[in-house]
């Protein structure tokens, strides 16, 4: 499969590991938006988390906290933004699910999760609440 992320997994192309367990492999983005940018991915091919099952999910999601910790223990920064682009629209680029680990310094300049988007469109969280309500 010509996916950039599986030919870090089988070692065809190199990376910077920060940590890694049966499920999942993190390593240093190769161009960082902060000090210790860090990608972390499950070891089989998955698109989006929409590919995974809640098994699956769970068991990435322990390495994703591992991982963290490891970039926390070593970069020390003070805080984390954590997340995923989950399709084209969000942003994702590389289609192999991901999570981004991304840590933060006090005055870095950076936003926060309400920074990614301000279009809320024309319906209030009260009608829209009529979806979950059937
Ligand atoms: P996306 O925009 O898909 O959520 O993020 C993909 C991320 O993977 C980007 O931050 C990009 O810099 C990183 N990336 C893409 N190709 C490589 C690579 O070959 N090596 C590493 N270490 N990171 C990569
Ligand atoms: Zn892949």
């Amino acid at each position: 499969m010509n996916c950039i992320f599986c030919k870090i997994i089988n070692k065809e192309v190199p990376n910077y590991t920060v940590y890694e367990d049966e499920n999942i492999l993190a390593f240093l983005d190769i161009f960082p938006v902060a000090k210790g940018h860090t990608v972390v991915i499950p070891k089989k091919h998955f698109e989006t988390i929409w590919e995974m099952n809640t098994e699956t999910f769970q068991d990435i999601s322990a390495g994703l906290r591992a991982a963290a910790g490891r970039v926390q223990s070593k970069i020390k920064p003070d805080g984390m933004n954590i997340g995923i682009n989950n399709g084209p629209a969000a942003g994702q680029a590389v289609p192999h699910v991901h999570w981004h680990i991304i840590p933060r310094y006090e005055g870095d300049g950076g936003g926060n999760m309400h920074s990614i988007i301000k279009n809320p469109g024309d319906q209030t969280p009260a009608e829209l609440f009529e979806l979950f309500n059937k």
